[in-house]
């Protein structure tokens, strides 16, 4: 494979070069992985950083709808626009699938956008690597910005919110006073709340979910990468394009303070040290899942039950069984 020649070709904006390396990224093959590591070492540091958007939120809130507006509204500004997608389940059955082109067909025939489904990979480490990349290779190709998506599950926003320069949480109108059970460390990522379907009946039930939601901001410790105001909740109709405007200029503010105070380089770099210490983890993580050293774990796992060595024996045992001193 040509390697120089599909980074010649990412850095002159061919949009079927990226597929392919993006398809390159997500492979699992070892002589695939050796191929995209060189990719994208050869595209570090070509100086182009797109503003990164890590979107969240429940199925059926709006996602889908949003990116597709959103999306319209920044290429109508002259950005490119690119769309990915963390979707930590496996299954495929039932739920929408994220990025997928169906749900955004307008933006998706729209020369400036480029939308990617989530690779097909169950385990969420995998998952987060390639879109990481995917990233990365979007960046070196020249969009202005790149939108992750991923539904409000567990672990995921915080793999989004570790390759993202801001972090939105969309949130449907609700009533009563219970906050949507949305949990507080989510809560806590975001640097906007979007209370969306802000319209027609919705309307006032949606003004008064974005006040309890700001109350409930106001309540949380001041991080030292906001300026005053952040983080804010407002509200949004994806589906009349109401507000989206509104909520781009807030983000353009945050992200110019950001730039100017230095935090943008300070989570950028954090960022960096985060997936250096997450893919070692991942990588020893990986070794336990060898052959041998899977079969040495299920068979000493029985004998530690049984009471025949102690679990930190065992563990040693299986521990001098691994070798980390690859390449
Ligand atoms: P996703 O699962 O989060 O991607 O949600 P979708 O974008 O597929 O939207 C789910 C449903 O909510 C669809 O029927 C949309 O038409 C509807 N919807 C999305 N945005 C809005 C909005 O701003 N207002 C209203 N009234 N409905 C919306």
């Amino acid at each position: 494979m040509d390697i120089a020649d599909l980074r010649d070709r990412i850095l002159k904006q061919d949009r079927r070069a990226l597929a392919r390396a993006i398809t390159l990224v997500e492979s699992a093959r070892a002589d695939h992985r050796a191929h995209a590591g060189e990719l994208l070492e050869s595209l570090r540091g070509n100086g182009k950083q797109a503003l990164r958007i890590g979107l969240s939120g429940t199925p059926g809130v709006g996602k889908s709808t949003f990116i597709e507006s959103f999306g319209m509204m920044l290429t109508a500004k002259g950005l490119k626009v690119a769309v990915l997608a963390v979707d930590p389940s496996s299954a495929r059955s039932g739920g929408s699938i994220l990025g997928d082109k169906t749900r955004m067909e307008r933006l998706s025939r729209d020369p400036n956008a480029f939308i990617r489904p989530s690779p097909s990979q169950s385990h969420l480490g995998g998952v987060a690597r390639r879109t990481r990349e995917a990233v990365a290779l979007c960046e070196a190709f020249g969009f202005d910005v790149v939108l992750i998506e991923t539904v409000g599950v567990g672990q995921s926003e915080t793999v989004v919110a570790e390759m993202s320069d801001l972090f939105l949480l969309l949130l449907a109108p609700a009533g009563g006073d219970e906050l949507q059970g949305v949990k507080r460390g989510i809560m806590e990522m975001a640097d906007i709340i979007l209370v969306n379907k802000a319209d027609g009946e919705l309307k006032s039930t949606a003004m008064r979910t974005c006040a309890d939601y700001a109350g409930a901001l106001r309540l949380l410790r001041k991080r030292p990468q906001d300026p005053e105001g952040f983080p804010k909740a407002m509200t949004v109709s994806a589906l009349q394009e109401d507000g989206l405007e509104k909520s781009w200029d807030e983000m353009t503010a945050l992200t110019e303070w950001r730039r100017e105070s230095g935090h943008w380089d300070m989570r950028r770099s954090a960022q960096a040290d985060y997936w250096f210490h997450e893919e070692v983890r991942q990588g020893v993580l990986a070794l336990l899942e060898n052959g041998d050293v899977k079969a040495a774990i299920d068979q000493l796992g029985a004998r530690v039950s049984a009471g025949e060595v102690t679990p930190s024996a065992a563990a040693d045992r299986v521990l001098g069984m691994l070798d980390l001193k690859t390449g």
